[in-house]
Order: C-alpha cells, then structure tokens, then sequence
C-alpha cells in the first residue's frame, strides 16, 4: 500500500473541503476501498474519515417517511423497526448481500458508492476503461459472466454490485448530498448511478467535495415487497440477476408495480415503462412475459453472459406470480 495523508475531520463543511482536493477520497465503513487500495486499484493521497461525523441517526420525517443517516451502518438499517414493518424490501436486500461482518461495518453512504467486482476491474495489470481510462475493456471479449445486458457501451460492460440500492430504486428514495460550499441537494436514487457511456470511471453523480449525508424513504405504500436474488450460491456472492419488487393488486388487476433489478447494468436498472403496462391489468402468465419483453428489448449478451436475458425474464415472472397469486 502506498503511504496517503488521513484525517478525522471534525464537520461535514471540514470533509467535503477536504474531500474536494484531488487525490482525496472519503472513507467510511472501509469494506470497498481499503480492498481496492490494497489491489493498487484505488491509490488516494488523503483518506478524510467521515466516521467521527455521526449521521447514523434513523428519524421519521413529517410526511410519514424514513430518513437514513448515511453513516447508519448496513446491519442497523435492516434490523430497524420501521424499515422491517413498512419498507420490507429493503431489509431484505441488505441481508441478501454481503456477511453479517461485511454489514456491520458498512454504511448507507459506502453501499450506494461501491464499486463494481468486475474482474479487470480489480486486476492493474489487465486492460479496464473504469480503471485506467483508454487501456480497452477487458471483459467484453473476456470473463463477462456478471456482466450486464442492459445499458452497456463499448466501453464497459460491468455491473453495479448492490443490492441495497436495487431496493432503494424501487421504493423510489432520495439521496441527500451536501457539497463543499454548504449547499445540499437531492437526487433521486434511480438518478444517482450512472451508465458508462463514454466515461465509464464516473460511476455515479456526486462531484468533487460532495458528501451523501443521508437516504429519504417515501411514505410506505400498500403492497407486498420482495426481494428475490438469484446468485451462484446462497450467501456472499453477488446476484447474476435481482428483483425488488413493490405490488398491489385491487380486487382481480394489478393497482401497483414498482419494480427494480440488480445484475442486469452498471446502475440498478429501473424501467417506468413496466409500471404503466403492468398497472391496472390483470396477472397473467402472458402479460408477465409482455413486460420481460419490454424490459429486455434492448439487452444483448456478451457470451458468457447470454443467460442472463432468459434468466430476467424467469426471476421477472416468478417474483410477479409469487406477489400476485397467479400461477404460471
Ligand atoms: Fe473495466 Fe468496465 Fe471493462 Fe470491467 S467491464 S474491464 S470495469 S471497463
């Protein structure tokens, strides 16, 4: 590991000044990127601990929402009351990811900024865009079996890896940002993560000097909420495909269908257009698979990923006959 500068700074103004410096980075529950600087991968002059900055608290808001601080740790958030009983589907995905070690340590704000397992990715020796932007994609015509099918560029093909954010993007959360000059702003979870595009080392919104400091849940809404992950094998791995999924039906038709996947693209992959095809019909076998179709209108597989498109589509329905009592 290369010697770096760390610092425990004592407000959150103090750590985005710092944080705005090239070569800073911020670090929080450590479970990403002291992984990563010890790869080579990630080589900060100055790490700025937010820790001693508190905002771990979990407060309900005056509309009936959650607010999460985004130093709440992984394991808090899920054991939380009000998460189990009103946002199910978050609880579930945080303990479908990672240990229990991992998520004692890890932070709302760390979760949502964790970068992707791509192989190349974690390699410095091997050609990856994300990386060393300009050295060619390792994967596309490599080890690609996480990799995405949706959203891809011809720069990078890889994969966020979460599966709190995947749960955060159907509920439709916020992420709130404070930035160097004190200022805040909030961006939409299903806005926060990035495709690659041409820049496929920007993996998400924040810029230079901007601090998350927490996630706004919205008023629970009625609905049963799921979480289903499919994965090599049943813990500690990362999902080949996800579904989070927030369903209501009003007597036989469907009066809700939020849903979000995980596994499928660089960001968690929410599709407004499934929503409105899905609401206010009635569950059927064929109606499930008119919106796999819709949803996978545009993936394309990269060999060793092909799977991965039959694969939505079976998790895609099995979650929506399993919230809506139809069989298929
Ligand atoms: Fe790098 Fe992205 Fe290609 Fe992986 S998929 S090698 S992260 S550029």
């Amino acid at each position: 590991m290369r010697p770096f500068q760390y610092t425990r700074p004592d407000s959150l103004t103090h750590a985005s000044q710092l944080s705005g410096d090239d070569g800073a980075m911020l670090i929080a529950g450590a479970t990403n990127l002291v992984d990563l600087m010890k790869l080579q991968v990630e080589t900060p002059d100055h790490l700025v601990d937010v820790n001693p900055l508190g905002m771990a608290e979990i407060e309900d808001t005056d509309d009936g929402g959650l607010r999460i601080g985004a130093l709440a740790t992984n394991t808090a958030t899920a054991n939380h009351a009000r998460v189990r009983s009103d946002y199910p589907v978050l609880a579930r995905a945080i303990l479908a990811g990672a240990t229990q070690q991992l998520r004692n340590r890890a932070t709302m704000g760390g979760n949502l900024c964790q970068r992707t397992r791509c192989y190349y990715f974690t390699k410095p020796e091997q050609p990856c865009n994300k990386r060393e932007p300009g050295s060619g994609c390792g994967a596309i015509d490599g080890i690609a079996r996480l990799h995405a099918v949706l959203g891809t560029s011809d720069q990078c093909i890889a994969t966020y890896p979460g599966d709190m954010a995947v749960a955060l993007s159907a509920l439709g959360a916020t992420v709130q940002i404070a930035s160097a000059d004190g200022g805040e702003r909030s961006v939409s979870v299903r806005d926060f993560h990035l495709l690659p595009g041409d820049t496929p080392w920007r993996d998400n919104v924040l810029q230079p000097g901007e601090v998350i400091i927490a996630v706004m849940l919205p008023p629970p809404v009625e609905g049963r909420q799921s979480y289903r992950k499919v994965r090599e094998r049943s813990s500690y791995a990362f999902a080949l495909v996800s579904v989070a999924a927030i369903v209501a039906m009003e007597g036989d038709t469907i009066a809700r269908a939020d849903l979000a996947f995980g596994g499928l693209a660089h960001k968690p992959w929410h599709d407004p257009r499934l929503s409105d095809l899905l609401t206010g019909k009635a569950p059927s076998a064929a109606l499930f698979d008119e919106a796999a179709d819709l949803l996978l209108q545009e993936a394309r597989g990269y060999g060793e990923n092909d799977f991965k498109i039959p694969l939505a589509r079976r998790t895609l329905a099995a979650v929506l006959a399993e919230a809506t009592e139809t069989e298929i």
